[in-house]
């Protein structure tokens, strides 16, 4: 039997003692080279793309020579104000790649000795910034599997018998509950969303699928209308799992992991941040086969190119 790829030694291209030995400086330019791949790290004018600035060292500035603009190789991305070194940024970056099934806030907190609060931001940034490679705009082709899971809004049964009630009423239910729906590429992407009913797929189906691909779906019976746009396999899962190569076995792992991730590390996960979860583990599902100094790289590049987050900037501050 081969060796599972997490195990082998083409999966491990970095590591955290490299990181930290190679110190601050290397990893300042680590950003550099990812912000202005075309330049080779050389500063370029966020205003005026102008590329002579005048550096000032002691606080890792650049002064744009045209139009005298100031900025940091991180104004203007999801990293700007940050206030951690970079060592420990591309640390934090490192330790989220190399999480499988995704890794929690306090864990993070811990490993990287900063406030709770500071993980919090930091991996949802993270997250946000990794979910520009899943959602890209492009349609998915090939075979596309498609499947949905239910996620949250669980009603602890009451402790005496007598005090339970009916948990599939809607009026005991706690409006949490959400389903991800994710379309998956036998031979590629994954791409998740989130609505409350699992037959919104169709419309999802629609918008992220060519009209060229061949669909496979289990026995739903929402699924049916995809008969009408696609070539579609289905498969009854109450009978067999995988019939002659009829089977939803990708977009399942992808549920597999999710729910992992879900259950394992953030123990429950409230409505606002499933569609983060649901998109880092569609990115590590895409990704399961690449090394983790490539993936650490991706996600550097990632963060250099993702603008300012609407949802994360000074978010502690709203919050108090
Ligand atoms: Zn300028």
């Amino acid at each position: 039997m081969s060796q599972h790829f997490l195990l082998s030694a083409a999966s491990r291209t970095l590591s955290l003692r490299s990181i930290y030995k190679a110190g601050e400086d290397a990893a300042y330019q680590t950003f550099c080279e990812m912000r202005w791949p075309e330049t080779d790290g050389e500063p370029v004018c966020p205003v005026c793309s102008h590329e002579e600035a005048y550096k000032i060292n002691t606080r890792r500035k650049f002064k744009c020579k045209n139009c005298l603009h100031q900025f940091s190789v991180t104004s203007g991305t999801i990293f700007a104000s940050r206030k951690m070194d970079f060592v420990d940024l591309l640390a934090a970056i490192f330790l989220i790649v190399n999480a499988s099934k995704g890794m929690s806030m306090v864990q993070l907190s811990r490993d990287l000795d900063c406030q709770y609060k500071t993980a919090f931001v930091l991996a949802h940034k993270l997250r946000e910034a990794i979910a520009r490679e899943v959602h890209t705009g492009e349609v998915l082709d090939g075979h596309v599997e498609i499947d949905g899971a239910y996620f949250g809004g669980h009603i602890r049964p009451a402790n005496a018998k007598v005090d339970r009630v009916d948990r599939r009423k809607k009026e005991h239910q706690t409006g949490k509950r959400r389903v991800v729906i994710a379309m998956r590429e036998r031979e590629g992407r994954t791409l998740p969303f989130i609505g409350m009913s699992e037959g919104e797929g169709i419309a999802l189906a629609n918008e992220n699928v060519s009209s060229l691909s061949t669909m496979s779906a289990d026995e739903a019976s929402h699924w049916d209308e995809l008969h009408n746009g696609w070539n579609v396999d289905r498969v009854n899962h109450s009978e067999i799992y995988s019939d002659h190569g009829k089977h939803t076995n990708m977009v399942e792992s992808f549920f597999s992991r999710l729910r992992n991730m879900i259950q394992g590390q953030h123990h429950g996960v409230s409505p606002h941040y499933l569609h983060q979860y649901a998109n880092h583990a569609a990115w590590l599902e895409d990704n399961r086969r690449t090394d983790n100094g490539t993936l650490t790289q991706i996600v550097v590049s990632n963060t250099m190119d993702a603008p300012v987050s609407r949802n994360w900037k000074g978010y502690w501050q709203r919050a108090a």
